[in-house]
């Protein structure tokens, strides 16, 4: 069985008490067995069934559920196996806990025969993920709360993003895409990869304001901005490898297909194949579901050994016994297959990046930091881009101001005017803070104006 996707949506507001948690997770049940009448399965109370799968493969359900005082869990499993023997499996669980609402989920697919097989599928959200996040805004994941197509429009909204980006906590990945002139690089593109991404990454649109805010928290190699689309997974710190966060700018959307309709379903199999692979690997199964399941096993044998009295009581105690052992070796066979194939894909990985960061090196023997596209940049043809790290004493360094924050000016790098005509700057308090900001120090020996220069000015600074 290979592990498609995952999903763990988690609500905690309003569940403090356990009769909350109990008829929030009956509603919920109830949401999901709408789902599986709109597939055709019938006698959801009886434990299973079958259904009608769309290819017309062979599709049944079970229903299984398990107690531990107050606490509840209850399992969805389907099973769809295809005419050619490929088995597609979806288990959706919702878990009463004893804080909060658990709804697991986990896709994959494998093959009927023992014919180990490796298959290339599209894995797609299910129907039932996205119903269920549009009921009610406040399903969690981990730390971070799930939201849908989010517009982040001005500086310090595009400020806020930037602090969520980087935000230790985070457990979701944050997927940006960037306007340039108002428009997307893609048009309709943030609408599809909110879609298809629900439940897995949050993605937002930034205007250029908002872009500006994200140059200047998280810094220009990580920025997204000019029509670019990026990645940015949960764990992201300012001095990142960028590469880690993967960028696409406008030129290489553009230059997935000629034809936009084409592009758009390229980039969306992508970037869904990304993340639905990592959530696959990283989403794991809520704890409490064991607990309940373990408790619930224990407290079944242990009435059923109380209540034996004759041989035949013990040998169907014994049957029983059998029988969850079978499961349990069944269980441990399809996790021992996980990990196996894991493995394999983490030693592909590593070779995989060890040949890219070679390449890296041939290509740029001192550095491995990223450049910027200039090509594709906001305007930036006549700026020195790169950070160059911090000054040193006696240096002197050219910055112009490329955007008005609300307590200081965004500041780049840039080379001399050569207009010559430097004057004293007394006030200016937001090109002040937009160097000290840029550099990370105040502690210049001179700061001068340039009298000729327009269109926000230019600096020169001596340190
Ligand atoms: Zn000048």
């Amino acid at each position: 069985m290979q592990k498609l996707g995952a999903y763990l949506l988690e609500r905690r507001d309003g569940m403090q008490t356990a009769d909350a948690r109990s008829a929030e997770s009956i509603r919920i049940c109830g949401i999901i067995e709408n789902w599986l009448r709109t597939k055709g399965a019938s006698d959801i109370a009886s434990g299973g069934g079958t259904y009608d799968a769309v290819d017309h493969s062979d599709a049944r359900f079970e229903v299984v559920r398990a107690g531990d005082g107050g606490r509840t869990w209850t399992l969805y499993r389907l099973i769809e196996v295809t005419p050619d023997g490929r088995r597609f499996d979806a288990s959706l669980s919702v878990t009463a806990g004893a804080t909060s609402i658990a709804v697991y989920t986990t896709l994959g697919v494998g093959t009927a025969s023992d014919l180990i097989n490796q298959v290339e599928v599209d894995p797609r959200c299910p129907k039932v993920i996205r119903t269920l996040l549009e009921d009610g805004d406040s399903w969690y994941h981990g730390a971070s709360r799930l939201r849908g197509l989010t517009h982040v429009v001005g500086f310090e909204a595009g400020e806020a993003l930037a602090l969520d980006i980087k935000h230790e906590q985070r457990s979701v990945p944050v997927v940006v895409l960037s306007k340039m002139h108002d428009a997307l690089a893609i048009a309709g593109l943030d609408e599809k990869l909110a879609y298809d991404l629900a439940g897995t990454a949050n993605v937002f649109t930034v205007d250029e304001a908002a872009s500006w805010a994200l140059t200047d928290t998280l810094r220009k190699p990580l920025s997204c901005y000019a029509g670019a689309v990026r990645l940015y997974w949960p764990g992201c710190h300012l001095n990142d490898n960028p590469y880690r966060h993967p960028l696409w700018t406008a030129a290489r959307l553009h230059s997935l297909d000629p034809d936009e309709h084409r592009a758009r379903e390229r980039f969306r199999r992508r970037l869904r194949q990304l993340i639905l692979r990592a959530a696959a690997v990283s989403v794991t199964r809520p704890r409490e579901i064991d607990e309940i399941r373990n408790a619930a096993a224990r407290a079944e044998f242990a009435e059923a050994k109380g209540k034996a009295k004759s041989t035949t009581d013990f040998e169907a105690l014994a049957d029983l016994f059998a029988k969850e052992n079978d499961e349990l070796r069944l269980e441990l066979l399809e996790r021992d297959e996980q990990i196996a194939e894991l493995q394999a894909k983490v030693a592909r990985l590593e070779s995989e990046r060890k040949g890219l960061m070679y390449h890296l090196r041939q290509a740029r023997p001192d550095t491995i930091a990223v450049e910027d596209d200039d090509d594709v940049g906001p305007d930036l043809g006549e700026d020195a881009t790169a950070d160059q790290g911090p000054p040193e004493p006696g240096e002197v360094r050219f910055y112009k101001k490329r955007f008005s924050a609300p307590t200081h000016d965004i500041m780049v790098l840039v080379g001399d005017c050569g207009h010559n005509s430097w004057q004293g700057a007394n006030k200016a308090d937001k090109a002040k803070n937009g160097i000290e900001k840029f550099e990370g120090t105040r502690a210049w020996r001179l700061l001068q104006h340039c009298g000729r220069c327009t269109g926000g000015g230019r600096w020169r600074v001596e340190w």
